[in-house]
């Protein structure tokens, strides 16, 4: 008898607000599609899971997006996130449909349900990750190696849940990319009806304030121009090249720290995961704090002027050079190009 008899599938939260889907459910997706297909002979699918009300609509965009499946639960005590009855439901998808992995992605609200949930199951759970592997050794079972950092910051650590399923997993945003929309691809969708013992909410949302967030959210921009400590006395000209570029200035958690941006434009570890088309890294050492949050871009060109410069072992194009030497020619550059 196989070890974990009857779990099957990988299972990913797809995370809605107002039916608005957050991309982090598509590039789990996403991930998830390679994964099974590393483990053909077990037969896995890759299926959804959308909780809300007045969601079923979007079952199709989530199978548009990869899924082989759907579970769809809708309910009206699930209009807005609730702790309580999104574990009470979620918890009843996991018991009936056994998934051997579920995967959610590491939001504010995903950070909150997912432990909820595996404490309730009983089951593993590796917070925060930002890599996932498919164990090539174990022929006979689909143990994943998910990978997250630890100690701080300062090490990875690749954590295994041997003994229970399903095994969960949340993972940051951006970490993986998404999947090109395929509205040609065919799944299933399965309604399930949860029913809650207790109806009577413990917690009760008087008002919902959204959050105003004021300039550029830098995970959205496709060309980010990254400002570090070597960049501190030049940051208009960063902003300058960002902006004949169309995109976004971020910055290394130093410039943060030392008081010259926000802390909503720092990329990295302790600060957000961005995957542009283009990182322009100007000043930057290229601390592995740092890189954990952008290495994943699709062209990162580095400006720094230590030949040195861990930042170079990452780069595509490495300049070796004063930033405010640098910077100005390149603006102008940009500009002539563009005229
Ligand atoms: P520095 O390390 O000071 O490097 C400056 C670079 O600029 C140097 O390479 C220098 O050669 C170059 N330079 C100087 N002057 C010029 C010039 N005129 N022209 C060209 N080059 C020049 N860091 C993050 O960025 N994001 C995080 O999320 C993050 N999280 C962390 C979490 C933990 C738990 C810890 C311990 C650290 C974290 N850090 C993070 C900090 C990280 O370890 C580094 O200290 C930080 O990234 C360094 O920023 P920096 O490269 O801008 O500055």
């Amino acid at each position: 008898m196989a070890k974990f008899e009857g779990y099957k599938d990988i299972y990913v939260f797809v995370e809605q607000k107002n039916g608005n889907i957050a991309n982090v459910g598509y590039e789990l997706i996403s991930e998830a599609r390679k994964l099974v297909k590393q483990i053909p002979h077990m037969n896995f699918e890759v299926v959804g899971v959308l909780l809300g009300h007045h969601i079923a609509s979007k079952a199709n965009d989530v199978i548009a997006h990869g899924a082989d499946k759907v579970i769809v639960v809708d309910h009206e005590l699930l209009e807005n996130y609730s702790t309580q009855f999104y574990t009470d439901a979620l918890t009843q998808v996991i018991n009936a449909f056994k998934p051997d992995s579920f995967l959610t992605g590491a939001t504010v609200l995903g950070r909150d349900l997912a432990p909820r949930v595996a404490a309730r199951l009983n089951a593993g759970l590796t917070a925060d990750a930002t890599k996932i592997e498919m164990d090539p050794e174990k022929e006979d079972e689909a143990l994943l190696l998910v990978t997250r950092p630890t100690f701080g910051g300062n090490l990875f650590g690749t954590i295994i849940c041997p003994d229970t399923r399903p095994q969960m997993a949340t993972i940051r945003p951006n970490v993986f990319s998404m999947d090109p929309v395929d509205p040609a691809h065919e799944g299933e969708v399965i309604v399930f009806n949860p029913s809650f013992d207790d109806t009577e909410a413990k917690v009760v949302v008087k008002e919902i304030i959204e959050k105003v967030v004021e300039g550029i959210d830098i995970t959205k921009s496709d060309i980010l121009v990254g400002a570090g400590r070597g960049a501190e006395d030049c940051l208009d000209i960063v902003e300058a090249v960002a902006e004949e570029l169309g995109g976004a200035m971020c910055a290394s958690r130093a410039v943060v720290d030392d008081g010259f941006a926000d802390k909503a434009i720092q990329v990295g570890q302790t600060g957000k995961t961005v995957r542009p088309s283009l990182y322009i890294a100007c000043g930057i050492s290229g601390a592995c704090q740092h890189v954990a949050g952008m290495e994943k871009s699709d062209m990162i060109i580095a400006i720094n002027r230590d030949p040195q410069a861990e930042i170079f072992n990452i780069a595509n194009i490495g300049i070796i050079g004063d930033v405010k030497e640098i910077l100005p020619l390149l603006k102008e550059e940009i500009k002539n190009v563009k005229a």
